[in-house]
């Protein structure tokens, strides 16, 4: 249920959930969707500036699949949870890497003001099989990724989180990043594309003390 500034309940991540990423992590694909939040505080959209907190010297791009849930999805089969998606739209899940190495989990690295960007629109009536995304810092491609590539597909990520937690009309979920995260810095234009979709561009600015 969005709130009253018209923000998603929540933001529902899924890690690890390319096989070349988790590799170039040095981490195992995990036997089962590896789940955790981002706080709606981190959203923005098309345009918006991403801040660089003073806290982390290494904040990385991540581009990602996003879902936007149309009606509520409780306990359901992974055909059930995919009829409730209202569409998909690029999303960014901009990480500080050093804090999420340093603090063992991930609510700071992932959960800074300005690290969720979203946009440019929601598309409904794709065929999720069908999707792929990009990355490109200053015009340079740097991730390119495919949904049928997922170790856990579209509905069945769904119906995973779906017997976790209600997800809500409104609620986002993020369906992990393929190969080719890498660092973002002052001065940067990240760019989030999914084809069919759009394009999500945000500027990358230092915060100002
Ligand atoms: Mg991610």
């Amino acid at each position: 249920m969005a709130d009253r500034n018209g923000r998603p309940s929540k933001i529902v991540c899924v890690g690890r959930n390319y096989v070349e990423h988790a590799r170039e992590h040095g981490a195992e694909v995990p036997k089962a969707p590896l789940l955790f939040l981002k706080p709606p505080s981190a959203l923005i959209g098309n345009g918006e500036p991403i801040i660089l907190p003073p806290a982390s010297s290494q904040v990385e791009h991540e581009a990602e699949i996003g879902i936007v849930i149309g009606t509520r999805i409780r306990r359901a089969t992974p055909a059930e949870a995919e009829a409730g998606i209202r569409g998909f739209v690029c999303l960014n899940d901009v990480t500080a890497r050093d804090l999420q190495r340093a603090d063992g989990q991930w609510s700071r690295a992932k959960g800074f003001d300005t690290f969720c960007p979203v946009g440019p629109r929601v598309v409904a009536g794709l065929n999720w099989r069908e999707l792929e995304v990009l990355a490109r810092v200053n015009g340079v491609e740097r991730q390119r990724g495919r949904a049928s590539e997922m170790v856990f597909p579209i509905p069945d990520l769904l119906s995973y989180i779906s017997h976790v937690m209600t997800l809500e009309p409104g609620d986002l979920v993020a369906t992990g990043t393929p190969a080719g995260v890498g660092p973002i810095r002052a001065g940067d234009m990240v760019e989030v594309e999914i084809p069919g979709v759009g394009v999500l561009r945000n500027p990358v600015e230092a915060m100002i003390a």
